[in-house]
C-alpha cells in the first residue's frame, strides 16, 4: 500500500523508524526490535539508510520483512550522497524486486574530506527523487526542516529549494525532529503559504539519552525549550527516569499535534519497542489500531 494513501485517512496514526546494524553482527537484535515494534499494528514502520550508503543491502532487506513476512507498509530510507548514481539505481531495483512501493529520497550528509559531487552523483534530493520517480510507479516521501537546514543560511531559500524539491514528484514530508510545536505549526503556515501543499508528518523523537540529544541537537540545529533542558538537567544522570520523562514529553507533543488536526505523526523510536510501546500505551483511547 502506498503511504499517500494511508495518509487521506482522517483518524489519528502513529508510524514508526528503525535503523539498520553497522554489521551483520546486529542483524538479529534489529529484526527482533522491528517486530516487536511491528506488533504495535503503526500505519508503517520507515527503514533509514547509512550514511556511507554501506548498509543499503540491510535497509532494503529489513525494509523487505517488514512488508512482506510482518505485514505492515514499509518505508525505505535511499540516500545518495556517498554513491555513484548507478549504485543508486541499482538499489531501486532492489527495491522493485522486493516489492517494496514507498521510498524516503534523500541526500544524506556529505561526507567528510571528499570532493562532492563527483561528475556521475546526485548533487540534492530532488535529483534523486527525479530518478525514484522515472523508475518505477513509488510513492515518494523527502525530508523538511521546521528549523531550517543547517547548510542553508535564510529559511526562506530552504523553503523555495522544498518547493522545487516537491514539485519533482515528493507525495509527502517528514520533519526533522523538533521539541516546541509552535515552531512546527509556524512552518506549516510558512510551506502552505508558499504553495506546497502535500502532506507533512511531523517527525517526534523520545528523549531518552540526554547526551547523545544534545550532540545530535547541536549538528542539526535543533532548539532545545526550557522545559525540555529542565527535564535533561533534572533526570540526565538516570537513565530510567530519563526514559520515563522523554517518553511523556513525547505523548505530550503528539496528543497537541493530534487536538491542532495533525493526525499523522512519525516516531524516531531509534529500535526501542519498549519506548514505541509506552507511546502507544499512553495513546490507547485517541490512536485506534
Ligand atoms: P536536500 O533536500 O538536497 O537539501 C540539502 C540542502 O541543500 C538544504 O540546505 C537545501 O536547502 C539545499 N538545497 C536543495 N536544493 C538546492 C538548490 N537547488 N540550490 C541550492 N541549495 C539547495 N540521513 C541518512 O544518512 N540516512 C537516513 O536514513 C536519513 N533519514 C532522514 C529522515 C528524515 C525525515 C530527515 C529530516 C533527515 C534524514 N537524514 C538521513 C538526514 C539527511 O540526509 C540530511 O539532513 C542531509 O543533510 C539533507 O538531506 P535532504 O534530503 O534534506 O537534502
Amino acid at each position: 500500500m502506498k503511504i499517500k494513501d494511508i495518509l487521506r485517512d482522517e483518524e489519528p496514526h502513529i508510524s514508526f523508524e528503525v535503523f539498520p546494524p553497522k554489521t551483520d553482527a546486529g542483524y538479529e537484535s534489529v529484526l527482533s526490535a522491528t517486530e516487536k515494534i511491528a506488533a504495535l499494528k503503526p500505519s508503517f514502520i520507515s527503514v533509514t539508510y547509512g550514511a556511507g550508503g554501506g548498509t543499503s543491502k540491510n535497509t532494503v532487506n529489513i525494509a523487505s520483512h517488514i512488508q512482506n513476512d510482518l505485514g505492515v507498509v514499509s518505508l525505505a530510507h535511499l540516500t545518495c550522497a556517498s554513491s555513484t548514481k548507478e549504485e543508486v539505481h541499482q538499489v531501486i531495483e532492489k527495491l522493485k524486486e522486493k516489492g517494496i512501493e514507498n521510498v524516503l529520497g534523500l541526500r544524506g550528509d556529505i561526507p567528510d574530506d571528499v570532493q562532492f559531487p563527483v561528475s556521475n552523483q546526485y548533487k540534492y534530493a530532488f535529483e534523486l527523487i527525479r530518478d525514484i520517480k522515472s523508475q518505477g510507479d513509488f510513492c515518494v516521501g523527502a525530508a523538511c526542516y521546521p528549523e531550517g537546514h543547517v547548510e542553508t543560511e535564510h529559511k526562506k531559500d530552504d523553503i523555495e529549494n522544498l518547493k522545487n524539491k516537491v514539485e519533482c514528484g515528493v507525495d509527502f514530508l517528514t520533519t526533522q525532529m523538533f521539541f516546541d510545536n509552535n515552531i512546527l505549526y509556524n512552518f506549516l503556515y510558512r510551506i502552505r503559504e508558499k504553495g506546497i501543499t502535500v502532506p507533512v508528518l511531523p517527525g517526534i523523537m523520545p528523549v531518552t539519552n540526554s547526551k547523545q540529544m544534545k550532540r545530535i541537537c547541536s549538528l542539526s540545529g535543533t532548539a532545545l525549550p526550557e522545559r525540555f533542558r529542565a527535564i535533561v538537567d533534572r533526570f540526565g544522570d538516570d537513565p530510567k527516569a530519563m526514559q520515563q520523562a522523554g517518553i511523556a514529553y513525547a505523548t505530550d507533543q503528539i496528543i497537541d499535534l493530534i487536538a491542532n488536526g495533525i493526525n499523522n505523526i512519525h516516531i524516531y523510536s531509534m529500535n526501542k519497542p519498549e519506548v514505541a510501546g509506552a507511546i502507544m500505551k499512553n495513546l490507547s483511547d485517541i490512536v485506534k489500531v
